[in-house]
Order: C-alpha cells, then structure tokens, then sequence
C-alpha cells in the first residue's frame, strides 16, 4: 500500500472515545503514523511486529495494512482495546490488554510504539523502552525531541547496547482532548528513532 493510500484507510480509524490523561492517551496522527511505517517498512513486510501500547490500533493496522506477517499490539486498556478491536475489523492484528510491565511474550522481530513520553509520569517510557529491547530485534519508538529526549534516548540504548539512530522529527498537534488542557492545541516536536 503506498504511503498515501495508507494514510487515508489510517484517517478513517476511532479515536479514544475519553482519552485518559494518566495514560497519555494520544493517537498518531494519520500521516505521522503512515510516514513512519514507510521509514520502517524494511521491518515490517513480512516480519513478525509488536505495538506496545497500542492504544486504538493505529501503528497495529498500519503495520497489518503493509504487508506484516504477524501483528500483536499489548494495551493497558480495556475501552481503547475495544475500540483497536473495531477499527482492526476483520485484519488479523491480535490485541492483548496487559501492562507491558507485565506482559510476556516471544521475541518478535519488530517492536513500534508510540509510548507516554512521561508527561504525567515521569520515565512513564522506561517500561516500554525495556520491554521494546527485550521483545524486538529491531526497535522503532516515538520521543520527545525537546526538553533532554534526546540524550536520554541515546543513553538508555546504549545501556542496552544498541545504537540508537533518530530516523527524522515530525510536528504533532495536540489536540485539547483532556481536560488540562488549556489551550485549543498545542504543538509538540517528536522523534521517530530506530535501535
Ligand atoms: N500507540 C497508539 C497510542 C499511543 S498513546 C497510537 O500510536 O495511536 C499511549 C498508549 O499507551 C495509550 O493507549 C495508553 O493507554 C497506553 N499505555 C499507557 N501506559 C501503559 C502501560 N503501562 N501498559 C500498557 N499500555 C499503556
């Protein structure tokens, strides 16, 4: 699927009916997400990829949508579970409503998530991140480009012996979706790495 075409079936997804703040709740924006696949695709056709914290789907389906053999997205939540559930319709992405901190699973190749970034929680990614290198072969992950992001990333892959590399930085609009929410919306730089 090319990266437009992607990007329109990805636009037409639910989003989170109530998207709880403790959680972070922020779908990736339709083209974000299907530019990201187009920068991994090399990991995902025909390779077996995790979502952690999946939340409505989005890089699940995305992933499923082009050409991934197996697709398993781990999501705290009940109501975004369902929602993935309805927006996967009949692709066969399986969804398993766990912590990542608890979740345990075969290696897989490829591991793409966009985790909190720790705005409510500190080092709310931690989990995720050392989940991601205990599960992938090959890690894509989402970041905060401002605010120390970067030195942290690059330093917590290399405790794991990896080299982390930023594939490329995108605006995403944050919508007011909780109540915090001061400001109509807001824009946030994000990093798209690979490890
Ligand atoms: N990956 C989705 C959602 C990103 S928002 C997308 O790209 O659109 C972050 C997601 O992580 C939310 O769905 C949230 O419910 C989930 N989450 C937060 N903490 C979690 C944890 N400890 N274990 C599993 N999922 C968690």
């Amino acid at each position: 699927m090319k990266q437009k075409q992607l990007e329109i079936a990805l636009s037409k997804l639910k989003s989170f009916s109530t998207p709880k703040p403790e959680l972070e709740q922020y779908q990736t924006p339709a083209p974000i997400a299907a530019a990201i696949i187009t920068l991994a695709i090399n990991d995902i056709a025909g390779k077996c990829v995790y979502d952690l914290g999946s939340g409505t789907g989005v890089l699940a389906i995305a992933a499923a949508l082009s050409g991934a053999k197996k697709v398993v997205g781990v999501e705290a939540d009940p109501e975004a579970i369902k929602i993935a559930k309805e927006n996967a319709g009949d692709l066969p992405i399986e969804f398993i409503q766990s912590r990542v901190e608890d979740f345990s699973g075969e290696p897989f190749n490829t591991v793409l998530m966009n985790p909190p970034f720790g705005a409510q929680k500190e080092h709310a990614d931690r989990p995720f991140l050392e989940k991601a290198c205990s599960l992938g072969q090959t890690v894509y992950t989402l970041s905060n480009a401002t605010g120390g992001g970067r030195t942290f990333i690059n330093s917590f892959f290399k405790s794991k012996n990896r080299q982390a590399k930023r594939l490329g930085t995108f605006s995403f609009e944050l919508k007011a979706t909780m109540p915090h929410h001061r400001k109509k919306a807001t824009n946030q730089s994000v990093d798209i790495w690979k490890a």
